[in-house]
C-alpha cells in the first residue's frame, strides 16, 4: 500500500521529508482540517500534492495567483501526476478539454482561482464528482490583515459547506498571529491542527555592505554568479532602468521588470528568467509574488527595502531548492534620508508604521556584531537559538576594529557648528578640505576657523566620518535638505573633550571568509554545465521552463556522483519514476560519455541522513519532556502548537526513545479517568500505529485530538504499567 514516504521517494524522488511536512500531511490524512504555515521554499506544495495522490477522489486547489497554475501544473505532470488548471488564461477548447478530463475522473488535483470555483459549470462539474480535499493555497488572502485580502476568499467558508466531506488544508508563508488567528477562525480550524514551521532558511547567506560605489560593487558581485540566475531589487523605476542598462551595456544578461512596463514586456521578460534565458532581473519589488523558480543564486539590494518583512519575503526567493544562495544588500545612510523624504509625505497611522519599519531596518544594517538570523527571525516572533549561523557576514567575518577618530571628529562637529548647521556633509567636508568652490566663496565659509584644517583625510573619508557621526546620534539631519545639526550629545562631547570611536578607512565590503561558509557537496562543474545544456535543449522541447525537467540540486548530484545507469540514477534527489523514465536515458547518456572521456567511475550515494536541525527537534523536545517540561511550556518555548509538540514527542518515541512525564499529558487530555483507561486499554488491544482503528474502537466518541495525547500517554506505560515499545 502507498504510504506518505514511499510516494516522496517513488514519484517525486525525495528521501526525506522537510520539517513539518510528514506532520501536516498525516494530520490531513487523519481527515483534519489543517493549516500550515511555512516559508517560502518551505515546501508546502508536497502538502497537499501527497495527499492528493493517496486519496481516491478530487483535490481542489484554491490559488489566487493565476501565472502560477501553469508552472504548477506543468510541474507537476513532469513527475506523472494527473493535475489540469482551469481558468480564464486557457482557449476555449483547453478549458473543455480541461473539463472533460476532470468530468471522467481522470485528473487527480484541479487547480482553480476563487472567483472561478462559484460559477454554474464549475460547481455542477464539481457536484458530479468526489472532492476529497479542498486546499486553500496563499491562505492569508482571507484575512483583511494580511497584505493581499481578497474579498472572494471570505466565501470559500460556502465551498466546505457544499462538500463537507472535503478535509481543508489552508497554506501560507505569512506568519503573522493575526492574520494566522484569522484563517483559523474563518474557516473554522481548531488551533491544535496549526503546524507552524521555522523561517530560519539555512541556505541563504545573508549579508549587508555599505554601499560605497553600488555600480562597480553589483558588477563584482554578479561576476560570481557566472550562469546564474539572479534578482536585483531598486527602489525606483527608473533606477531599474538604468541599472539594467548599465549591466547591459557590461555585457550581463539582463532585463527589467517594473509597473512602468507594458503587460507583454514584462510577461516576456519574466518568461526568458524563467527560462533561463536570461541571467539577471532588475526590478521593483513588484518582481517575484508570480514565480516559483527554485535556482534563484543571489538578490541583491541595491537600495534599502521598506522593511523587514519585505526585506525577508524578497531574499526568500532565493534558494528555493535548498542549494546554497546568497542575498547581499547595500546599506548607506543616504538612502534611509531618502526613504524617510518619502515617508514624510505621509500622513499619521501610516506615517508612524512607515517610520518604524524603516527604522527597525536600520538597526538590522547597522549591526555589525550579532548573527543576522536574530533580529529577521525575531521579526516573526521566533527565538534563534543558536548564537552564530556561521552563515551571515557578522557570523564568517567579523568587523575591523574600531580606532579612535576624536581628533577628526572634533574637526567636523565644530565646522558644522561654524557653518551654521544649515549644510550637508558634501559642503562641511569642502571646507574642512579648504575648497574654493563657488558655495564656499559665496557664504564665506573660507574666513572660518575651521576652513582647510582637514587636509589630512580625503574627501571620502570625511564623507564616511559624517555618516558614522549621524548614526551614533552626535549629528542629526533634515529629511528634506540633508542640513546637519549638533544634538546634545556632540556639545556634551565637545565640551568635555569625550573620546569618539569610529573607522577613518573607508568602508569596505568585509573579506568573505570562505571556509566558515557552509559547504556544500563538491561537484563537477564541468558535467554540471553539459547536465544543464541537456536540460535546457529538452526544456525547450517541452516549451517548459528547464526547473521543470530537473531541479539544479538533482544536476549538481549527478554532477558528484556520476550516475551511469538508470538504477543509479533513481538514488539521486528529485528523480522520481516518471522522470527517470522520462529523462533517465538523455541524462545517464551525458554522464557515461563524459566519465569515459575522463576515465572517473561511478560514486556510490550514502544512504540518506537526516540533518537539518528542524529535523532534529524532536529530539530536544523529547528530552526535555523527558527532564519534566510541560508541553504547553514546549510549545511556548518553540513557538509552535501544542499539536506539533505532540507530533515531535511521537517521533522521538518512533525512533526508539521511552516517554516519560506522562502526568504532563494526563493533564492536557480532558477525558474522565475511566474513558482514558478505555482508551488506553484500545491501543493495547490494537495497537498505536494508527489511529482509526482506535477511535472505531471507542465508537467514534473520543476525538482524533484527545487519541493522540493518550497515544503517546499510553507509550510512556506509566498509567497502565507496562512499557510499550510500539512504534507510534
Ligand atoms: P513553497 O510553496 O513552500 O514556497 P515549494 O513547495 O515550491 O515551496 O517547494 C520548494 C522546492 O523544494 C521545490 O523545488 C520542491 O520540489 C522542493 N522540495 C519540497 N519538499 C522537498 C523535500 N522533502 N525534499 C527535497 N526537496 C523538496
Ligand atoms: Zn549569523
Amino acid at each position: 500500500m502507498p504510504t506518505p514516504q514511499s510516494i516522496l521517494k517513488e514519484v517525486f524522488g525525495y528521501d526525506s521529508f522537510r520539517p513539518l511536512q510528514r506532520e501536516v500531511i498525516e494530520n490531513v490524512l487523519e481527515r483534519r482540517d489543517s493549516l500550515a504555515i511555512m516559508p517560502t521554499g518551505g515546501g508546502k506544495s508536497l502538502c497537499y500534492q501527497i495527499p492528493a495522490l493517496l486519496q481516491p477522489g478530487l483535490t481542489l486547489v484554491i490559488s489566487p495567483l493565476i501565472a502560477l497554475m501553469k508552472d504548477q501544473v506543468e510541474q507537476l505532470r513532469a513527475y506523472g501526476v494527473a493535475a489540469v488548471y482551469l481558468n480564464s488564461s486557457l482557449s476555449a477548447e483547453a478549458y473543455a478539454e480541461n473539463m472533460e478530463a476532470v468530468r471522467r475522473g481522470e485528473v487527480k488535483l484541479l487547480y482553480l482561482a476563487p472567483e472561478s470555483l462559484f460559477t454554474g459549470r464549475i460547481l455542477n462539474l464539481l457536484d458530479s464528482l468526489r472532492v476529497d480535499m479542498l486546499t486553500i493555497d496563499e491562505a492569508h488572502c482571507i484575512s483583511e490583515w494580511g497584505h493581499d485580502f481578497r474579498p472572494e476568499y471570505r466565501q470559500l467558508v460556502e465551498i466546505r459547506r457544499r462538500y463537507p466531506q472535503a478535509v481543508c488544508l489552508a497554506l501560507t508563508a505569512t506568519a503573522t498571529p493575526r492574520v494566522r488567528q484569522d484563517i483559523s477562525r474563518n474557516l473554522g480550524f481548531s488551533h491544535n491542527n496549526e503546524f507552524v514551521a521555522s523561517f530560519n532558511r539555512e541556505n541563504l547567506y545573508i549579508e549587508v555592505a555599505p554601499k560605497t560605489n553600488p555600480l562597480a560593487q553589483t558588477i563584482r558581485f554578479a561576476e560570481r554568479f557566472k550562469d546564474q540566475s539572479g534578482i536585483i531589487y531598486c527602489f525606483s523605476r527608473r533606477q531599474v532602468d538604468e541599472l539594467a542598462a548599465d549591466l547591459a551595456r557590461k555585457g550581463f544578461s539582463v532585463r527589467p521588470y517594473h509597473a512602468g512596463l507594458t503587460d507583454e514586456d514584462r510577461r516576456r521578460n519574466q518568461e526568458a528568467f524563467i527560462r533561463d534565458d536570461v541571467q539577471i532581473i532588475v526590478a521593483t519589488i513588484a518582481f517575484g509574488m508570480g514565480i516559483n523558480k527554485p535556482n534563484v543564486r543571489f538578490v541583491l539590494h541595491y537600495d534599502l527595502p521598506k522593511s523587514i518583512e519585505g526585506y525577508y519575503q524578497e531574499i526568500g526567493r532565493a534558494g528555493r531548492d535548498g542549494l546554497p544562495a546568497h542575498c547581499l544588500l547595500l546599506y548607506s545612510y543616504g538612502d534611509v534620508a531618502k526613504l524617510k523624504y518619502f515617508i514624510e509625505q505621509k500622513q499619521g497611522d501610516e506615517k508612524r508604521i512607515a517610520n518604524q519599519h524603516v527604522d527597525s531596518l536600520v538597526r538590522y544594517a547597522e549591526d555589525e556584531h550579532n548573527c543576522r538570523r536574530k533580529p529577521l527571525l525575531a521579526y516573526f516572533g521566533e527565538n534563534y537559538p543558536q548564537a552564530k549561523c556561521q552563515n551571515c557576514d557578522n557570523c564568517t567575518s567579523p568587523p575591523p576594529a574600531l580606532e579612535n577618530v576624536t581628533i577628526p571628529a572634533q574637526k567636523f562637529l565644530s565646522c558644522v557648528k561654524r557653518t551654521g548647521e544649515r549644510f550637508g556633509a558634501g559642503h562641511v567636508t569642502e571646507v574642512l578640505r579648504g575648497s574654493k568652490s563657488e558655495k564656499v566663496l559665496k557664504w564665506e565659509h573660507d574666513k572660518l576657523s575651521t576652513y582647510g584644517i582637514g587636509m589630512e583625510l580625503t574627501e571620502k573619508q570625511w564623507m564616511h566620518l559624517g555618516r558614522q557621526l549621524l548614526q551614533m546620534g552626535y549629528l542629526q539631519q533634515d529629511a528634506e535638505f540633508y542640513s546637519l545639526r549638533l544634538t546634545e550629545k556632540a556639545l556634551d562631547a565637545l565640551r568635555k573633550r569625550a573620546p569618539i570611536f569610529g573607522h577613518l578607512q573607508e568602508p569596505q565590503e568585509r573579506p568573505r571568509n570562505e571556509k566558515a561558509r557552509k559547504t556544500d557537496l563538491d561537484y563537477n562543474h564541468a558535467l554540471f554545465a553539459l547536465l544543464r545544456q541537456k536540460r535546457k535543449e529538452l526544456a525547450d522541447q517541452d516549451n517548459v521552463p528547464p526547473y521543470v525537467i530537473f531541479s539544479d540540486k538533482t544536476l549538481v548530484e549527478m554532477a558528484a556522483y556520476y550516475p551511469q545507469s538508470l538504477a543509479s540514477l533513481m538514488s539521486i534527489s528529485g528523480v522520481g519514476q516518471v522522470k527517470a523514465r522520462q529523462f533517465g536515458d538523455s541524462f545517464v547518456a551525458v554522464v557515461r560519455e563524459y566519465c569515459q572521456k575522463k576515465g572517473i567511475a561511478e560514486v556510490a550515494k550514502e544512504s540518506p541522513r537526516e540533518k537539518s536541525d528542524q529535523n532534529r527537534r524532536y529530539v530536544a523536545v523529547g528530552e526535555a519532556f523527558n527532564a519534566g517540561e510541560a508541553v504547553e511550556s514546549l510549545a511556548k518555548r518553540y513557538s509552535v502548537s501544542v499539536a506539533t509538540i505532540l507530533d515531535n514527542l511521537g517521533r522521538f518515541a518512533a525512533a526508539g526513545n521511552r516517554l516519560q512525564n506522562g502526568k504532563s499529558l494526563q493533564r492536557l487530555s480532558s477525558l474522565s479517568a475511566s474513558e482514558q483507561t478505555a482508551a488506553l486499554q484500545a491501543f493495547a488491544s490494537a495497537g498505536t500505529d494508527y489511529l482509526k482503528p482506535v477511535f472505531e474502537q471507542l465508537g467514534g466518541r473520543v476525538s482524533y485530538d484527545e487519541l493522540k495525547i493518550l497515544r503517546l500517554l499510553f507509550l510512556t506505560g506509566e498509567e497502565h504499567g507496562t512499557h510499550n515499545q510500539t512504534k507510534p
